[in-house]
């Protein structure tokens, strides 16, 4: 396995938890559970009613292909992946791109227009000068951010055309952690799709897709993690996708101040703001993966505006003297269910 794609340990890893059902299973197929590493985190798909004469195995190593495919091409912890090469070279000419690789920037892409800047892909000098980068870690503020750096992200200018990609400056580079692992959970569920699975939930390292009756025939059901342990809430998923971020989840603390692994790309620094955590339910895990990490950046205001203007389903969890207290969107009450 190669080497993480971010610094959480599986511990750590803001996100959902698939909460096992109290009553006997209602289905007479056995179900069927697979997991792995993947990605510095860990995988699970757990099946419920699969389909007669499926064959385990081979979904197995169906599903771990297109997981070691997503971190062969995306990942910045390893120097041989194709993002990493992009990374790079300085040239400003089009270089080829693979087509997952670009499914996943294009989105990033839009993402970046949508937020306003809040996401931006194109992060990755300043992740890297915060310490949070593949390369070093450090446990002090090493300072503003120099000009160079600034100017690598605000002009990276990062174009797509079918089959290729360029960037507008030469030491620009792509960070996709923030989404990319989201698609890897959307590719995993097609795999599903295709082999005629349809009562499944699949998690990779705290995003979950669910679908179908579930374990006990009313629906899978996921808990939110709380930034202190424990379960925040419950959501029901009927098909969609669950992501979470938080600045508790990788940071250092200096001089009373935290320092995290999620930057705001407009002000060249970490997230610095009382909204601790963010958690959003979408149609696909790579809109889940992206909105979260952007709305956590947009901040307290500007985020839940956002996501209420947008009928985002949303979850907001702002630091409260020495708690949190929750702010939801009208979407996101719709998934939400007292668990028994
Ligand atoms: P997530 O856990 O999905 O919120 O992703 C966090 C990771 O995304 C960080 O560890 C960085 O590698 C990267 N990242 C940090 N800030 C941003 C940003 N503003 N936009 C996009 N990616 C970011
Ligand atoms: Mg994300």
């Amino acid at each position: 396995m190669s080497a993480p794609w971010t610094r959480r340990s599986i511990l750590k890893a803001a996100g959902a938890v698939a909460l096992m059902p109290l009553l006997p299973n209602a289905s007479s197929a056995v179900p069927v559970k697979l997991a792995g590493p993947t990605m510095g985190t860990r995988y699970r798909v757990h099946m419920e009613n699969p389909p007669k004469g499926l064959r385990v195995a081979e979904l197995k190593h169906v599903i771990e292909r297109v997981l070691k495919t997503t971190d062969r091409l995306m990942s910045t912890h390893r120097s041989d992946s194709e993002l990493s090469g992009f990374n790079a070279s300085e040239s400003v000419s089009w270089q080829r791109v693979s087509a997952p690789t670009a499914r996943v920037v294009e989105t990033a892409l839009h993402v970046q227009r949508a937020s306003g800047g809040a996401f931006n892909p194109a992060t990755a000098p300043m992740v890297d000068h915060w310490g949070f980068g593949a390369v070093r870690k450090v446990y002090r503020p090493p300072g503003a951010v120099p000009d160079g750096i600034l100017d690598s992200v605000r002009q990276a200018a990062i174009e797509l055309e079918p089959g290729r990609m360029r960037k507008g400056h030469a030491h620009a580079a792509l960070d996709l952690n923030a989404i990319a692992k989201g698609d890897a959970l959307d590719q995993v569920v097609s795999v599903l799709e295709r082999e005629g699975v349809h009562d499944y939930l699949v998690e990779i390292g705290g995003e979950i897709v669910a679908r179908g009756p579930g374990p006990r025939g009313d629906g899978w059901r996921a808990g939110i993690e709380h930034p202190r342990g424990g379960v925040h809430c419950v959501v029901e998923l009927q098909g969609q996708a669950v992501a979470t971020s938080g600045d508790y989840v990788d940071f250092y603390m200096h001089n009373g101040r935290r320092y995290s692994h999620i930057i705001d790309p407009r002000a060249g620094r970490p997230v610095e703001q009382e909204l601790g955590l963010v958690s959003v339910i979408a149609d696909t895990a790579m809109e889940a993966d992206a909105w979260a990490t952007a709305l956590l950046v947009m901040g307290l205001e500007e985020g839940v505006s956002f996501a209420e203007n947008h009928a985002m389903a949303a979850l907001f969890l702002r630091r409260d003297g020495s708690g949190y207290r929750e702010l939801t969107t009208p979407a996101f009450e719709r998934f939400r269910v007292t668990y028994t």
